[in-house]
């Protein structure tokens, strides 16, 4: 094996776990889940994945929601009891840092027992 030799992808024809229905694993998708670590195959087509995904969802009621920080808008399935003071994680995270940096004692009720 040549020791600067990238690894090279084909697009190639995978089926669907569940129709059996071929679809292609682009070179493209290849490379970004290489990249991103993955070590598996997509199980399902493009289209059954986006149907799945749609189903997860479905029946639920779907709120739009907008982070009262950073605006990012985000999708929940459980109506918040108030729009305006909405967080998303990373909000969340960061203003609950903050919270403990003024509090030590609450972080040492959550630190203390180790
Ligand atoms: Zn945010």
């Amino acid at each position: 094996m040549e020791p600067d030799s990238k690894p090279s992808f084909q697009d190639i024809t995978l089926y669907d776990i569940d129709t059996g229905e071929p679809f292609i694993f682009t070179a493209k998708e290849q490379e970004f889940f290489s990249r991103q670590g993955f070590n598996h195959v997509p199980k399902h087509s493009p289209e059954r994945r986006k149907l799945l995904r749609e189903q997860r969802y479905k029946g639920k009621p779907i709120f739009n929601v907008t982070c009262m920080q950073c605006k990012r808008v985000g999708k929940v399935t459980q109506e918040p009891p108030d729009y305006k003071h909405v967080l998303c994680e990373i909000c969340f995270n960061e203003q609950w840092e903050a919270h403990l940096e003024q509090h030590p004692e609450i972080r040492q009720l959550f630190e203390g027992s180790v």
